[in-house]
């Protein structure tokens, strides 16, 4: 019965009461000018740190510490970046300058000789003046060293090295972007961690992760709703899944929920059921109010303030697993379905969004039943790279609480 009430209460919605909004408001304005710089400040990389910052190479499951080293310092720098700049200008200027040095003079001996040649008009010249025993003993000498010493040419020259990859220069990026078709200009980019890899360096300057009508917004206690009251163009009731609540998803999520359901129900896993989804600013206030009735400051952890829930994105979809009857929220992880919803859910575009350990990044305890709809190539992305919250995937800092 506990649960049971705690879920029709946290299904009832939660609502702030107006100190609440104002103080989301007020965090909106404060968010709006903390984050708009967060992108712009990320530092253009040289080309000397092109290499490592190439579509494909970002981080996987191995390279990354364990959750349990990674939450307590989420705005620790990124380790591998340092050394790559702090290395090369110590030692490369003088060897570049050394280089070009005995560059010139090459290029300097080999005109000289190339001059001659074309004088006399004939390369049997060439090859008798290369004979020891020639007059010009002086140039043959500096002929016969030139040749190991000419195949260095081409090793520098950084000046002249192409800019990294700018994704916003990219035709068919920009236009599947102006056309709202998220999911096209990921797989545009060259796929979820290209994309991400691409954000992350600074490389997607016209990508908005506080966008909030995009697939890889996010949206947490630092990053409420622009607007703090926005709701979504239009809304759908998904196909083929049972639906508790009668919630509503976006036409993108709306489809991508159908096909998990659909997957699961064939791999055998059982029914999955829809509790929740779309929630609108107002419904939110109603519900955190509830929470906050309850437990005071504590609902914070379980509940999100009018503006900040994934839920008034219409990308999120809290489900529970039916056999019959459906149970409740906290049933969902320990039942055949919730395991096959973490195994699987990726596949579909999903991801779980609220794991255990990664409360101090998030902001709220472990919810196996929320996920988050950020489309199939962003899914996989975040699903091989082994992350374990969405803004360490972006590289923004933890959320976990509101700011002020
Ligand atoms: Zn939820």
């Amino acid at each position: 019965m506990r649960e049971e009430a705690e879920r029709r209460a946290r299904a009832a919605g939660h609502a702030a009461g107006e100190d609440a909004v104002r103080r989301a408001s007020f965090d909106a304005e404060r968010l709006a000018d903390a984050s708009a710089p967060k992108v712009d400040t990320v530092p253009l990389f040289t080309v000397d740190t092109a290499p490592v910052l190439t579509i494909g190479t970002g981080p996987t499951a191995s390279t990354d510490p364990p959750v349990s080293n990674r939450m307590p310092a989420p705005s620790a720098p990124q380790p591998e970046r340092a050394p790559v700049l702090l290395a090369d200008p110590a030692s490369t200027p003088a060897r570049h300058v050394r280089t070009r040095r005995l560059t010139r003079r090459i290029a300097l001996i080999a005109g000289l000789a190339t001059g001659a040649a074309l004088l006399l008009g004939s390369s049997a010249v060439v090859t008798a003046m290369m004979a020891p025993p020639a007059g010009v003993t002086g140039t043959a000498a500096a002929l016969t060293v030139a040749p190991p010493t000419i195949q260095q040419l081409p090793v520098p020259d950084v000046d002249e090295s192409p800019p990294a990859a700018d994704l916003c220069a990219l035709p068919t990026f920009t236009n599947a972007l102006q056309a709202g078709d998220d999911e096209g200009a990921v797989v545009a980019a060259g796929g979820g961690e290209a994309f991400r890899a691409a954000v992350v360096d600074g490389r997607a300057p016209c990508v908005n992760l506080s966008d909030s009508s995009r697939i890889w917004t996010v949206l947490d206690k630092h990053r409420p709703a622009s607007p703090i009251d926005y709701r979504p163009s239009s809304l759908v009731l998904p196909d083929g899944v049972r639906n508790i609540e009668g919630g509503a998803l976006r036409a993108d999520a709306a489809s991508a929920l159908s096909a998990m359901v659909t997957a699961a129900r064939v791999a055998g896993a059982g029914e999955l059921a829809l509790e929740s989804g779309f929630r609108s600013y107002q419904t939110q206030q109603a519900t955190y109010g509830r929470h906050f009735a309850e437990r005071g400051e504590q609902a914070d952890l379980v509940s999100a303030r009018p503006g900040y829930s994934e839920h008034q994105l219409g990308l999120s979809a809290d489900v529970v697993a039916c056999a019959g009857s459906c149970t409740g929220l906290d049933e969902l992880a320990a039942s055949p379905q919730g395991q096959w919803v973490v195994q699987h859910a990726w596949e579909h575009g999903w991801i779980v969004r609220y794991i255990d350990g990664a409360t101090p990044v998030t902001g709220y305890t472990p919810e196996p039943w929320h996920l988050r709809y950020v489309g199939t190539a962003l899914a996989k992305a975040y699903h091989d790279g082994g992350w374990t919250s969405l803004e360490e995937f972006f590289g923004l800092e933890g959320a976990p609480d509101y700011l002020g």
